[in-house]
C-alpha cells in the first residue's frame, strides 16, 4: 500500500457513498449510509488504519486525502438530507392545501316531515273556518278516553289487545277524542276546536302503526245540525283533495256520536271508475263523524236539550298516504331521507 493507492481507494469510497446517498429515499436510511462510511468502524476509518504502513512524509498527505473524502461524504449526506426534508414539507403542504375555488357544500334544506306538513295543512283549513287548536295529554285516564265518551264497560275498544295500559291504570290515549271531553269540561259551550296529536293502539301492518296521528274536530252550539257537519266536511275535502271532490256519508256507529257516519271521497286515483286502491268501489274512506251523543253532553255537564254539535276525526297518516301516494304507513316512521326528501 502506498499513498496513491490509498488516495484512489478513498476516492472510490467517497464516490460509492455519493452514489448510495442518491438512491436513499428515507432520512433514517441516509443516516445508516453515513454511519457505514464515517462511523467509528466505518469505511474511511478502516482505510486510515493503513496509514501506519506509510512512510512518515506521506502520512500528512494521507490525512489530507482522508479529510477530503470525509468532507465529500458529509456534504453528500447533508445535501440528500436537505432534499428529503424539502420533499416532505412539499408533500405536507400539498396535502393541506385548501382549494378556495372549490364550490361550497350547500346544506340540505328540507321542508318539515310530510306527516307534520299534512297535519299543518289540515289544521290551517279548519283554522280558516274558525276552529281553535286544543291539545291534551297522551297519557290519559279511562274517564276521558272511554267513560265520558259513552264507551260501555264491555266495549271491544277497551280490550287490552287494542289499548296500551299503564301499570297505574292509566293508558296511552287511543284517539284524540278525550280532548273533546277536556275542552267542554274546561270551557263549556259554545265550542269550536280542532285537536291534532299522537295516539296509540296495539296494531301494526302496512296501513296501521302502533303510534299514529289524528286530527279531531268538535263544534257545539245551539241549533247545530247534520247539515252543518256536511257543509264543513265538504269544504274540507275540496281544500285537501281539490274542487268538486265527491263526498259520501255512510251510516256507521261510534259510541260518542249519534247518528254516526263514515265519510268517503270519490277515489282520487281512478276518479270513481274503480281501481285496486279503492278496492274497485270508486270510493276511499277518509274519516269518521257524527252528531255528539247526548250521553257525552251529560257526562261533561252540557244540556243536551239546549245544545247540539258534531264531531269528526281522521288519521293524518291516512290522509297523507292518499295525498302523497304512499302505500306503506311505516315509511313515514323509517326516517329514510331518500323517502322524506321527495316531499
Ligand atoms: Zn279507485
Amino acid at each position: 500500500m502506498n499513498i496513491s493507492e490509498l488516495e484512489t481507494r478513498l476516492n472510490q469510497l467517497a464516490e460509492q457513498a455519493v452514489a448510495e446517498f442518491a438512491e436513499v429515499e428515507r432520512k433514517e436510511d441516509a443516516i445508516q449510509v453515513k454511519n457505514r462510511y464515517l462511523g467509528r468502524k466505518g469505511g474511511v476509518q478502516e482505510l486510515m488504519k493503513l496509514i501506519r504502513e506509510l512512510p512518515n512524509d506521506e502520512k500528512r498527505l494521507a490525512g489530507q486525502a482522508s479529510n477530503l473524502a470525509k468532507k465529500t461524504i458529509q456534504d453528500a449526506y447533508d445535501a440528500r438530507n436537505d432534499m428529503l426534508d424539502a420533499r416532505e414539507l412539499a408533500r405536507q403542504l400539498a396535502a393541506e392545501t385548501i382549494d378556495v375555488t372549490l364550490p361550497a357544500r350547500t346544506p340540505a334544506v328540507r321542508s318539515g316531515h310530510p306527516l307534520i306538513e299534512v297535519q299543518q295543512e289540515l289544521i290551517s283549513i279548519f283554522s280558516d273556518m274558525g276552529f281553535e287548536v286544543a291539545e291534551g295529554p297522551e297519557i290519559e285516564e279511562d274517564f276521558y278516553n272511554f267513560e265520558a265518551l259513552n264507551f260501555p264497560a264491555d266495549h271491544p275498544a277497551r280490550d287490552m289487545q287494542d289499548t296500551f295500559m299503564l301499570d297505574d291504570g292509566r293508558l296511552l290515549r287511543t284517539h284524540t277524542s278525550p280532548v273533546q271531553v277536556r275542552t267542554m269540561l274546561a270551557y263549556g259551550t259554545p265550542v269550536r276546536v280542532i285537536s291534532p296529536g299522537r295516539v296509540y293502539r296495539c296494531d301494526a301492518d302496512v296501513t296501521h302503526s302502533p303510534v299514529f296521528h289524528q286530527v279531531e274536530g268538535l263544534l257545539v252550539d245551539e241549533n247545530i245540525t247534520f247539515a252543518d257537519l256536511k257543509g264543513t266536511l265538504s269544504h274540507f275535502a275540496e281544500r285537501v283533495f281539490g274542487p268538486g271532490t265527491p263526498l259520501r256519508f255512510r251510516p256507521s256507529f261510534f259510541p260518542f256520536t249519534e247518528p254516526s257516519a263514515e265519510v268517503d271521497i270519490g277515489c282520487i286515483f281512478c276518479e270513481g271508475s274503480g281501481c285496486r286502491i279503492c278496492s274497485h268501489t270508486g270510493w276511499l274512506e277518509i274519516l269518521g263523524s257524527g252528531m255528539v251523543d247526548p250521553n257525552v253532553f251529560t257526562s261533561v255537564g252540557v244540556d243536551p236539550e239546549k245544545y247540539s254539535g258534531f264531531a269528526f276525526g281522521m288519521g293524518v297518516e291516512r290522509i297523507a298516504m292518499l295525498k302523497l301516494g304512499v302505500n306503506d304507513i311505516r315509511m313515514f316512521f323509517d326516517n329514510d331521507l331518500r323517502f322524506l326528501a321527495q316531499f
